[in-house]
């Protein structure tokens, strides 16, 4: 199909990561989004190597080395401090042929948002309806604009509207009993091996520590929890 003129809502990862591909591809997009300014935020996100080949397949190669860390082995240590495994993963590399990357979730969304153009990003766009006809796909939003193509990409992340649309059902969220904490602290050979993604297991608990870039490591720290929270909190 050619000259495809494609609608993306929302400017998170993956619609920047899409509107950059169909650009590549030849179509023609347009992005939108419902915050007023885009400011990168987030801890840190493992790329592994089949989505780093991805962003090699749109040119975006020698970035991703540049904010991704080395991530060479993984260990999982016992809550009571004894090694249940460490293993290198230089076999899974040479079978794909791609390292994996950690980063940090504000570099990706920088790298990405400087790849595509942030000028076109038209923000302020909260998008509320769909509509679809044989030939065309709109996009409807609340201060009244209408963005019409042949195709409509929802990447309205976890609260999307347009999940919905695609579905013809409202679905619940369901809270999986787990709560996950993420951040940032500067990279220290005293807390972890700079070069393995370190894991600590209990009982329903996981803590962790991951080197992100050159000079960070991104912790996690997820449990179970217990407390009710209403699917708006989630
Ligand atoms: C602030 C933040 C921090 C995060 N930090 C981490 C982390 O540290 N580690 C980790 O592993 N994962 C993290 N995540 C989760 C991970 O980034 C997401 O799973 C991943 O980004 C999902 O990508 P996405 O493009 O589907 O959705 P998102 O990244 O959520 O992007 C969705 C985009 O759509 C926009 N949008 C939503 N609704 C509408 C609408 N109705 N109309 C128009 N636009 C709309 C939003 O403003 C947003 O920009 C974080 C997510 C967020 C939002």
């Amino acid at each position: 199909m050619d000259n495809l003129k494609v609608i993306v809502v929302g400017a998170g990862m993956g619609g920047l990561t899409t509107a950059i591909a169909m650009e590549k591809a030849g179509y023609q997009i347009e992005i939108y989004d419902r915050v007023t300014a885009l400011r990168p935020a987030g801890a840190g996100i493992s790329l592994w190597s089949n989505g780093v080949k991805v962003m090699n397949r749109l040119g975006l190669g020698q970035q991703m080395a540049q904010i991704g860390g080395p991530m060479k082995r993984m260990t999982y240590i016992h809550k009571s401090g004894n090694l249940l495994t460490d293993f290198s993963l230089d076999p899974l590399v040479e079978a794909v042929g791609q390292n994996p990357y950690p980063v940090a979730r504000t570099d990706l969304q920088q790298m990405l948002l400087t790849a595509l153009g942030p000028e076109k990003v038209q923000l302020n766009a909260k998008c509320i309806a769909v509509e679809q006809t044989a030939d065309t796909a709109t996009a409807i939003f609340e201060n009244g604009h209408r963005a019409t193509g042949d195709v409509v990409v929802g990447a309205d992340g976890t609260h999307s509207i347009i999940r919905e649309h695609v579905l013809d059902k409202t679905t619940q969220r369901r809270y999986a009993g787990y709560v996950n904490w993420n951040g940032l602290v500067a990279a220290n050979a005293e807390l972890a091996d700079q070069e393995s993604w370190v894991i600590y297991v209990g009982d329903a608990q996981r803590a962790s520590l991951m080197p992100v870039g050159a000079i960070a490591f991104t912790f996690s720290l997820m449990c179970r929890c217990l407390m009710t929270l209403s699917p708006k909190q989630i």
